[in-house]
């Protein structure tokens, strides 16, 4: 219990000497009491806090150390206090006084100071909140939003933007994933197929190797003495040293596209002429192994801007393709047509009546070692590159390699070079 008879209040001004105040306006004390002296301990000045009937009291306390008897106390009028507080949130950021209030609240949650004049919510429920500190008990820094549903708007379209970058991440992870495997199949198919295209290419290597050797050697040996079987062996010896150098050809353009070394000398030629000469360098080969071998040429020359060289070996590689997918039906046709739509250009078509190529495969191909008709099961050698080549070359004149099912049965190889205008 305090002695303090009749409590006054110190209205402190700025400014002016506490020892003007007349005597009536400090509180008269009389000594502490043991609690009192208890509460504040050892210390020489503080503040204190207590909720008397239900209402804050605060006192501010000073214990001057030379005169242990006395200790100095005053209570603070609390309404004052709100009143000084009122403007003290007017110097809030700016910028954030576009989004938020801030508000100081009292013990009774009632408002002292807001940073925006007029501004009224539920006090009680703040988005965030802090205590004042412990000189005043359960006062409180509030702050609201200004506008509520803005909030749930940002929430709504962060939550919508997080759902599309995690559907944007699943989605490339999954795409990835498949190119991943994609690539490694090819990889894995590839690898395949080179070892095949070695394996495939050293037999066909042997196997002319092996005839050359086997009737050079009979003719050195000198035991034929018959003309027409000399004539027959030195045939079949230059016809196999052909398909020697066409294969080591082949390789060799391969390996010169693949390293984009392969140099074309282009210059004006007769399609016509080419067409002809290479036809029938290649006829006595067919003949031999029993083809009808029709070539449907076109009188008037066709003029190309063309490797001369280039172009013999697509058409070697064409007609080298009809003879050995032929089967038992041997046909062959050559022809050349010319056409002026969509733009005018020259068509040579191989036709065979052989095995034809399986649905699902006419582009495949074309691929580099792809063989639709493998050596295995086919018995027919190959290096899976001649209509590589073919196309390759063809694409470099401008034009196009083809493969069209025949009607009836068999192939159909179309090799398109565009023309100039008439004339030109
Ligand atoms: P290859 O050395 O195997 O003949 P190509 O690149 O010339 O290589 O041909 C690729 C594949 O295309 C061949 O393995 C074959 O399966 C198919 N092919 C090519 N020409 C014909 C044709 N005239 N008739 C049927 N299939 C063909």
């Amino acid at each position: 219990m305090r002695n303090v008879v009749p409590q006054q209040q110190a209205l402190v001004t700025p400014g002016k000497d506490p020892s003007e105040f007349s005597a009536q306006q400090y509180s008269k004390l009389s000594c502490t009491d043991a609690e009192f002296r208890q509460l504040i301990g050892d210390q020489s000045e503080g503040t204190l806090a207590r909720f008397l009937d239900n209402k804050l009291n605060v006192l501010c306390w000073y214990h001057p150390r030379r005169d242990t008897n006395f200790i100095f106390v005053a209570q603070l009028a609390l309404p004052l206090l709100k009143e000084q507080l009122k403007g003290i949130l007017d110097s809030l950021e700016p910028a954030l006084r576009e989004d938020i209030v801030v508000a100081m609240l009292d013990e009774s949650a009632r408002l002292v100071a807001v940073s925006r004049p007029g501004f009224a919510a539920n006090w009680k429920h703040p988005i965030v909140s802090t205590e004042v500190g412990e000189a005043l008990p359960h006062w409180e820094l509030a702050v609201y939003l200004l506008d509520p549903s803005r909030l749930t708007r940002s929430v709504h379209m962060l939550r919508l933007t997080f759902g599309l970058l995690i559907g944007v991440l699943l989605l490339s992870i999954v795409i990835g994933s498949w190119l991943i495997v994609k690539d490694f199949d090819r990889q894995l198919t590839l690898a395949r197929q080179k070892t095949d295209f070695v394996s495939n290419v050293s037999h066909e290597l042997k196997t002319p190797l092996t005839s050359i050797r086997m009737f050079s050697e009979l003719l050195a040996a000198g035991r034929v003495t018959d003309p027409e079987k000399r004539k027959s062996y030195l045939e079949i010896i230059t016809a196999e040293s052909a398909r020697l150098t066409r294969l080591i050809n082949n390789v060799l353009d391969f390996a010169h596209l693949e390293r984009g070394e392969k140099k074309y000398e282009m210059r004006k030629l007769d399609f016509v002429t080419l067409a002809r000469d290479t036809a029938e360098a290649y006829r006595p080969q067919l003949e031999k192994s029993g083809f009808d071998f029709k070539c449907e040429l076109p009188e008037q020359a066709l003029d190309v801007h063309a490797d001369r060289d280039a172009l013999a070996q697509v058409i070697v590689n064409l007609l080298s393709n009809a003879e050995k997918y032929s089967g038992s039906q041997r046909e062959i046709i050559l022809r050349i047509e010319l056409h002026n739509s969509p733009l005018r250009h020259v068509e040579l078509q191989v036709l065979d009546r052989g095995l034809g190529v399986a649905a699902g495969c006419e582009e495949k191909i074309f691929e580099k070692f792809y063989r639709a008709h493998d050596s295995l099961s086919s018995g027919i050698q190959g290096s899976g590159l001649g209509l590589t080549l073919a196309r390759q070359i063809a694409r470099a004149h401008g034009g196009d390699v083809a493969y069209l099912p025949r009607e009836g049965s068999g192939s159909c190889f179309i090799l398109r070079l565009p023309l100039g205008p008439p004339n030109a």
